[in-house]
């Protein structure tokens, strides 16, 4: 037998063993106390995990079941408290029809926020961690335009500050002691553990912090372009993953994207090359440019604080790649004229 029918073989009894897997009255007919909605929602649950399992290429070991419950509108509402002293009522349908659990809830400044401008998507994932049960509630929101007017500015994320922009701004001042904190305590500790939340709190208070009335655009340095043993990416390395600062990065960028996604703000990303050794004057490029957290170029003498630097260049890098383009675009049409 050839590789190929081989192959078309066991396809087949894949998506037949699908099928069964899948087949309604299976489902119906499972020995289970639980009531048939309930088993089609576990069928949904199970069928997903396993589709991620077959999709991810460094599979192990089959998936396990964690406990959590992912359970559709038809199970979990959450409704508005009238004359109560209560903000939300949350509805879960059991096992006994008619008769749903009922919890109280108040809300806080956080979530009102959402309550109040976002649309709830009704269902939620349910799960109990050392005998608290949590509910997570999924909202949405539409995105508005993309504005045409405003700054393009360019930001460099760093470790002494978490943010420089090209506008010569600064945030994030504490992060270095939020570091320090998290490497003094034991890895995998509740301490540490507590010390991570409070880094990632922090992160997404330094990314709101960020101003994005005027702005059209944000241009950041792209991580999944930030290749091995380029002098950024080791000195990423060398910064961040000493100080447990691996993950600052990656938050940070998403939710900047985040950010921006929702105030009509562009967000693009430049590959990332000599950011930090580039003099932004001159243009010279040299590793000794670049002394900590002062610039100081070897060709011009021209000296900046050396994140607010490498934030200019992000913005050039960007704005000379526009201009590359659109100038390809005249030729094009030139071309195209005669
Ligand atoms: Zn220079």
């Amino acid at each position: 037998m050839n590789i190929k029918k081989r192959l078309t073989i066991s396809s087949k009894i894949l998506s037949s063993e699908n099928k069964h897997i899948l087949r309604e009255s299976e489902v119906k007919s499972f020995n289970s106390s639980l009531s048939y909605r309930y088993k089609q929602c576990a069928k949904r649950q199970a069928m997903k995990i396993w589709k991620s399992w077959r999709r991810n290429k460094k599979k192990g070991q089959i998936p396990e079941f964690d406990g959590a419950l992912i359970l559709d509108h038809r199970f979990i509402k959450v409704e508005k408290a009238k004359n109560s002293s209560f903000d939300y009522w949350v509805r879960i349908a059991i096992l006994k029809k008619g008769y749903p659990i009922l919890i109280p809830i108040k809300s806080y400044d956080y979530a009102n926020n959402y309550f109040d401008n976002w649309k709830l998507v009704n269902g939620g994932r349910l799960s109990r961690e050392d005998d608290n049960w949590f509910l997570l509630l999924t909202f949405e929101k539409e995105t508005p335009p993309k504005k045409k007017e405003g700054k393009i500015i360019g930001i460099d994320i760093g470790i002494k500050k978490l943010m420089a922009t090209s506008e010569k701004e600064f945030y994030g001042k504490d992060i270095e002691r939020l570091m320090d904190k998290i490497q003094k305590k034991q890895q995998g500790s509740k301490a540490f553990k507590r010390a991570i939340k409070e880094r990632d709190y922090y992160v997404n208070k330094t990314a709101k912090a960020l101003s994005l009335n005027n702005l059209k655009a944000i241009v950041m340095e792209n991580i999944k372009n930030i290749k091995r043993n380029t002098k950024k990416e080791r000195r990423l390395r060398k910064e961040f993953r000493s100080k447990f600062q691996k993950w600052t990065y990656p938050l940070l960028f998403s939710r900047i994207n985040q950010l921006c996604e929702i105030n009509g703000v562009h967000f693009f990303t430049i590959d990332p090359a000599w950011t930090s050794q580039t003099c932004n004057k001159c243009g010279f490029v040299h590793e000794l440019n670049r002394c900590g957290e002062i610039f100081l170029c070897r060709n011009c003498g021209y000296t900046q604080d050396a994140d607010y630097n490498a934030s200019k260049n992000i913005l050039k890098t960007y704005l000379a790649q526009q201009s590359m383009v659109a100038g390809n675009i005249k030729a094009n049409n030139g071309i195209f004229v005669h």
